[in-house]
């Protein structure tokens, strides 16, 4: 697998405008976008940083797995997600490696962005997301 870079950091919280100050007006980043992302019942705020991007994660329901992780752990850090050139070629091969995956196959994520996850049983304890930008 060739990861190339950290594409971004998601991080769970309970409100994004709420959350939304501490990046803007201490860290000094901007907002670029505000997306929902109904699949994963959750909406989203994308900061950027050189090549990296903070992700904040706000659950749109109760069902969502934000919520879930929000309930359990509190907000932070909820996964770290890699560039890869081919999200589907790396589910395969991490398979075969015996990693355990969420999604077998690519999926649509926020901003573009081609995303699976593997299984954080299967990773140290990190949830694990590769990611791949949308063929332009
Ligand atoms: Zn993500």
């Amino acid at each position: 697998m060739k990861t190339t870079h950290i594409e971004h950091i998601g991080i769970a919280v309970k409100s994004i405008d709420t959350s939304k100050s501490y990046y803007e007006e201490v860290l000094g980043m901007e907002c670029y976008a505000v997306e929902e992302v109904p699949d994963q019942k959750v909406k989203t705020a994308f900061f950027k940083i050189g090549q990296t991007k903070i992700e904040l994660l706000e659950a749109t329901s109760e069902e969502s797995t934000i919520a879930k992780f929000i309930e359990k752990r509190g907000e932070g850090i909820h996964h770290i997600a890699y560039a890869v050139d081919n999200v589907a070629e790396c589910l395969k091969e991490a398979e075969a490696k015996g990693i355990q995956l969420i999604d077998k196959t690519p999926r649509k994520g926020a901003d573009g962005l081609s995303i699976a996850f593997l299984h954080p049983k299967a990773t140290g304890g990190v949830l694990t997301e590769l990611c791949q930008p949308a063929e332009k």
